[in-house]
């Protein structure tokens, strides 16, 4: 394959992108203020949407008319950390080694948003018939916060209405249609301490959290077996666990408090809030047992984030349509992780996935993204200028 002529534009800006530490959760405001710099100098207006404590800002802009059937072009500008894992290179520092190119957020994301920026001058030259837009985001990475934000914005913002939105999570360039749902709950049991060898007259919270984590295995296994499934998801079904379980002060004391943190990945099927109602009630049943041995006891459940809607979209959706030619490979894909896809689809822009880089890759030390996806990824976004030319 002959190198795509914005290659070594991408990999620059890729490098410039990952020596901003941006962790999810945290200020995000100098890799923000590096893009709109970028976009600034390019001649293009571009709108920061700032959340309320002034720390973060996501990114939207428009390339082209404004002009109805525009494409949105979305990523995030967040990372996971790297602490405690067995980087052999400065993981904020892009690393090239042959093919690879070595660095965190170089496949999750930002591989997908170098892309983006390198081709824009590109975008501008084309005289495009339909525009472009950019949506960058932060804090997608601890529950994708900023997703609905940045997709409402775009949505009130531009007097026309965007048709489309493509999501560049690494698919490694597969188009992918549909992702699970998700959500992650904090549960709390508040109980009395007290000597353990009273434990009958009195409720152990940890105890109590363990039969709420059973429910869930329980459930879990009612919906496998209930045939409740969708075989283009590995596993089929939504699932559900509890990643932690905190209580407890030493084993002569009836523990008066315990937290679980637990996580629903829901198949597009599934009804998440259904769910969460039969658990509630099942805490409130045990809240009831146990408030006879001991009146103050009880159970507190919060989510810890907005629900991150699953993404179905139809195979013979106009935005599937449209994207199958601009793909190598016009096979459907979906996708394992939660992302920003279903969000823009609850605002109303048709969605799917497809970004350079491969999920393997994700969240792990010495993380990379070869060159050819990078590759890749410019070629898909010279047949999009194609197509809205
Ligand atoms: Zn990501």
């Amino acid at each position: 394959m002959p190198e795509h002529p914005l290659l070594s534009d991408s990999i620059h800006l890729l490098e410039q992108l990952i020596a901003h530490p941006i962790l999810g959760g945290q200020s995000n405001l100098s890799i923000a203020h590096f893009i709109g710099n970028f976009l600034e100098q390019a001649g293009i207006d571009f709108q920061y949407v700032t959340n309320e404590t002034g720390d973060k800002k996501a990114i939207h802009c428009r390339i082209g008319p404004a002009e109805d059937g525009g494409v949105i072009l979305s990523g995030h500008t967040d990372v996971v950390p790297t602490e405690g894992q067995d980087w052999h290179t400065d993981p904020f520092q892009l690393t090239a080694k042959g093919n690879r190119l070595y660095g965190r957020g170089a496949t999750d994301m930002k591989g997908f948003i170098a892309c983006c920026l390198a081709a824009l001058p590109k975008m501008k030259a084309a005289k495009l018939k339909k525009p472009i837009y950019f949506a960058f985001s932060y804090d997608e990475e601890i529950g994708c916060l900023s997703g609905p934000i940045v997709a409402r914005a775009i949505r009130d913002h531009y007097p026309e209405k965007p048709a489309f939105a493509i999501i560049g999570e690494p698919t490694s360039m597969r188009l992918a249609n549909a992702e699970k749902g998700m959500g992650v709950f904090e549960t709390t049991i508040y109980s009395r301490a007290g000597h353990s060898s009273q434990i009958r007259s009195g409720a152990s919270a940890i105890q109590e959290a363990a039969k709420l984590i059973l429910w869930l295995e329980g459930k879990m296994e009612a919906i496998v077996k209930a045939g409740q499934k969708d075989d283009r998801f590995s596993p089929p079904h939504s699932t559900m666990q509890a990643g932690i379980c905190r209580g407890g002060l030493a084993p002569n004391i009836i523990s008066d408090q315990c937290h679980i943190q637990w996580d629903l990945r829901i198949i597009p099927s599934d009804d998440w809030q259904l769910i969460l109602e039969e658990f509630l009630q099942f805490c409130q049943e045990r809240e009831r047992i146990c408030q006879a041995k001991v009146p103050e006891f009880r159970i507190e459940t919060i989510p810890q984030y907005p629900f991150v809607p699953a993404l179905d979209t139809s195979p013979a959706s106009e935005i599937v349509q449209f994207t199958k030619s601009m793909v190598i490979d016009p096979e459907l894909a979906t996708v394992a992780f939660a992302s920003e896809a279903g969000q823009f689809a609850e605002a109303g822009f048709e969605a799917v996935l497809c970004g350079p880089g491969h999920v393997s890759e994700c969240h792990i030390a010495n993380e990379f993204i070869e060159k050819e996806q990078l590759q890749e990824c410019l070629n898909f976004i010279d047949r999009l200028i194609e197509q809205l030319g």
